[in-house]
């Protein structure tokens, strides 16, 4: 019988290492994945395991609670299970999306929102696997780099934990939502000068020659966390694919873990072919797409600019891996402006859901494929909302208010700046007097309109 074990990815040769090598590349510097030498099951024991999953859905127990680890049998890096460390995370919902539907020309349009999490983004469901990890190798500090959504959930976690956490974000790029989290749950904090890419490599040098565990999605028992984001989409679909699924990328790790989920399944003999994934950038952040478009699997790195700043990165890490993820189903990348994205974003709102900007990314992109062709009217599609609205709020209100810039330090730089449109997406705050007679007439003059 073959062992798990951590080995080179997209080597032909690959390295291995046991699961407590705590050193994320090998020595040509490729990363590592978890080989978890699963064999194809019989028809039998699949039913068996799907009956299991459905009766832990009911339970009340921690492990069976939680999203992830509900599907634990497909985690066999982290047996026997006894150091899990969880928020009961995952178990977010699926929407139908009727107005989204008709804004993208993709009438069987969903979303599975996973702003629902305990710390409010998808960064949860991979978290608890790698802070698990880190429990099991008795780890004290842990560390990451971060736009926001790693380090609220890194700092959760490892405070559930009992763990010191760092973590190095970008100075004044990250949205207060995500910060006020860090602070509260204890973490180290450090605001370097330089952007995202800036803040990685600098953590990655820093975790190699210290006890400091590094947490970002270079390390591989995220992935594995991260691949029940689509075991659990496939639970609720009673195991049927969708055509797509649309994610935002921006390190590419989510891309990456998707497609090593849909690998496995169909090993395993859940299914018989992967959905098709759509990965979406920020135009400002595109080197994926950029690879993409050009037909050659090479990064070129970019400086990267967007509102939306979980995915404002320009140098992505798992770049390999998500190429593997386009290969594996058919896949694709597509870009779309900050103009689009807004308009998006208050059309996922109207549905009812809210989203922060990076994830609004997805209903974006679905507007232009279904444009452009790529995805045909009749098409199921699953849009995977990453991060929830209350993490940015100050984006919606100036979207809402027509202030709504590319450089959120418009204030203080004089300098021109790109302006995002709000046009008919907008919905500016009313000012009326404290009046009885005024307030109703201006509500009698809505009803007018409509
Ligand atoms: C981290 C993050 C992303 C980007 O995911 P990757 O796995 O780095 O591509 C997108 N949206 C939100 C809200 C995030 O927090």
């Amino acid at each position: 019988m073959s062992t798990i074990q951590l080995q080179s990815f997209g080597s032909v040769s690959p390295e291995r290492y046991p699961l407590d090598h705590t050193h994320f590349r090998d020595t040509s510097g490729r990363l590592l994945e978890v080989d978890n030498a699963f064999a194809p099951l019989r028809e039998r024991q699949i039913d068996r395991l799907k009956k299991l999953f459905d009766t832990r859905a009911g339970s009340w127990v921690p492990i069976d609670r939680s999203g992830v680890w509900r599907y634990r049998e497909l985690l066999p890096a982290f047996k026997p299970f006894d150091r899990v460390v969880t928020l009961m995370e995952g178990n977010t919902p699926v929407y139908a999306m009727p107005r989204c539907g008709s804004y993208t020309g993709m009438e069987n349009l969903k979303v599975k929102h996973l702003g629902c999490n305990p710390t409010g983004s998808f960064k949860d469901a991979g978290m608890t696997a790698a802070i698990t990890m880190a429990a099991m190798l008795g780890k004290k500090s842990v560390a990451c780099a971060s736009t926001g959504n790693t380090s609220a959930s890194m700092a959760a976690y490892a405070a559930r934990a009992g763990m010191r956490s760092v973590v190095f974000i970008p100075g004044g790029q990250v949205a207060y939502g995500k910060l006020s989290q860090s602070l509260d749950y204890g973490a180290v904090t450090i605001q370097i000068d330089g952007d995202f890419d800036k803040a990685m490599s600098l953590v990655e040098t820093l975790c190699s020659d210290s006890g400091l565990y590094l947490l970002n999605s270079i390390n591989p028992f995220r992935v594995e966390g991260q691949k029940t984001i689509m075991i659990e989409l496939l639970h609720q679909l009673q195991w049927r694919c969708p055509d797509w699924i649309v994610v935002p990328g921006g390190n590419l790790g989510n891309v990456s873990a998707f497609g090593k989920a849909f690998e496995e399944l169909q090993r395993l003999g859940f299914i018989t072919k992967p959905p098709r994934l759509a990965c979406i950038q920020a135009h400002g952040a595109n080197p994926f797409y950029a690879s993409f478009a050009s037909g050659v699997r090479l990064l070129k790195a970019v400086s990267a600019n967007t509102r939306a700043t979980a995915i404002k990165i320009g140098n992505p890490i798992s770049f390999e891996k998500a190429w593997h993820s386009l290969e594996l189903t058919c896949g694709v990348v597509e870009e779309v402006s900050e103009d689009e994205i807004a308009a998006a974003k208050s059309m996922i709102g109207r549905d009812g859901i809210g989203c922060e900007p990076a994830s609004a990314v997805t209903v974006a992109g679905c507007r232009k494929l279904a444009a452009a062709g790529v995805m045909k009217p009749g098409e199921s599609v699953v849009c995977i909302l990453t991060g929830h609205l209350l993490k940015d709020p100050e984006y919606t209100v100036e979207y809402h208010s027509d202030e709504l810039f590319l450089d959120p330090h418009r204030n203080v730089s004089l300098s021109g700046t790109q302006r995002i449109t709000a046009a008919a997406g907008g919905n500016r705050p009313v000012r009326l007097a404290a009046d009885e007679t005024i307030i109703r007439d201006f509500l009698e003059s809505l009803d007018a309109e409509a």
